[in-house]
């Protein structure tokens, strides 16, 4: 099979950005059709290969729970805000966020692969018009005290590899630079992204890699993602894994345990499991923490002390993520 840029950009163009066809699809009633909102601010976007794995004539699949536009979203709930996080607080530069010592993010494009309803980053001002990274390159490389650069967005895999190359090769040069971390949910919906120049763009790096994927659902991982990521971990490429704790997804102590096995099983350490940051149109997501202390509890009492993920919340202006546990 072909496996190219123009490919993954191809596959892109089928995902489902029209509900009335996604419903056509999962042949849905016209009862359930009219749970879905039909016209969010942030849109439907979801590929193809990941709605092929949902199953069909019901809302209440885990997958496509996270991708659905529903009725939900328009409840209002206390708490529940715009910008939870505070992006905009830590912000140095129009596309350069820090909040923690000796590490800053890079949000390297609004594009992502799928639109994941409870994400906490659907409101950020981006500036699309700004495709230059040559101010935050300047403030990084004025500041010896960072170590690590994380690519984030959107999906740092929505950038051309020449762009990925480009910039790799500006902070591969600046020398106090040690590490660079991609975060990714990328190749769930889209595996074929990770084709063979992205592959060789990785592989001659000064800095070291490291790759962090979004599961969430054991489902979500099938035999082409693995053996993609497989792909990057050959390059001595250390892959990890973030979860959001969601309601309807993955609120069962089962579910947890068949993820974190099957990462584990396949080399991916579980790293953490985020507790619900309180996005507006999100409450109907959000699970008592007491229930994910539970989780991990579970999780400790059967698995190896690596296979169980760190659960954690971003609590603004603290120094690292908060522990839950
Ligand atoms: S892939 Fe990540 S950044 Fe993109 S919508 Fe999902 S959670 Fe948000």
């Amino acid at each position: 099979m072909q496996n190219s840029p123009a490919l993954w950009r191809q596959i892109q163009r089928s995902n489902f950005t029209n509900w009335n066809q996604l419903v056509d699809f999962l042949e849905l009633s016209p009862e359930q059709g009219e749970q879905i909102l039909k016209n969010p601010s942030f849109k439907l976007n979801l590929p193809l290969r990941l709605a092929q794995k949902i199953t069909k004539e019901s809302l209440d699949d885990p997958i496509l729970k996270q991708f659905l536009p529903v009725l939900d979203e328009k409840l209002e709930a206390t708490g529940f805000q715009i910008d939870p996080v505070q992006d905009q607080l830590f912000r140095k530069e129009t596309k350069l966020l820090q909040k923690y010592k000796g590490r800053a993010l890079l949000v390297c494009t609004s594009a992502c692969a799928m639109h994941c309803r409870y994400c906490f980053r659907q409101n950020f001002e981006y500036d699309s018009k700004k495709t230059s990274f040559a101010n935050e390159l300047e403030l990084i490389r004025a500041d010896l005290s960072l170590k690590e650069i994380i690519l984030s967005g959107g999906d740092p895999l929505s950038l051309e590899n020449r762009t990925l190359s480009n910039l790799l090769d500006q902070l591969d040069s600046i020398s106090h630079l040690r590490r660079v971390r991609f975060h990714t949910r990328f190749p769930i919906g889209i595996p074929e992204r990770i084709d063979q120049e992205f592959l060789d763009i990785l592989r001659v790096r000064r800095v070291q890699i490291w790759f962090v994927v979004h599961v969430n659902h054991p489902r979500e991982l099938d035999e082409e993602v693995l053996l993609k990521l497989k792909n990057v971990q050959c390059l001595g490429i250390p892959v990890l894994n973030q979860c959001v704790l969601l309601k309807g997804v993955n609120d069962d102590k089962e579910t947890q345990k068949l993820l974190c096995e099957k990462l584990v099983d396949h080399g991916i350490l579980p790293y953490y499991m985020h507790q619900l940051d309180r996005v507006k149109g999100t409450a109907h997501f959000e699970v008592e923490r007491e229930q994910g202390c539970e989780f991990i509890r579970y999780l400790t009492a059967n698995l190896s002390g690596y296979a169980v993920p760190k659960y954690v919340q971003e609590v603004p202006g603290e120094s690292s993520k908060t522990s839950l546990f």
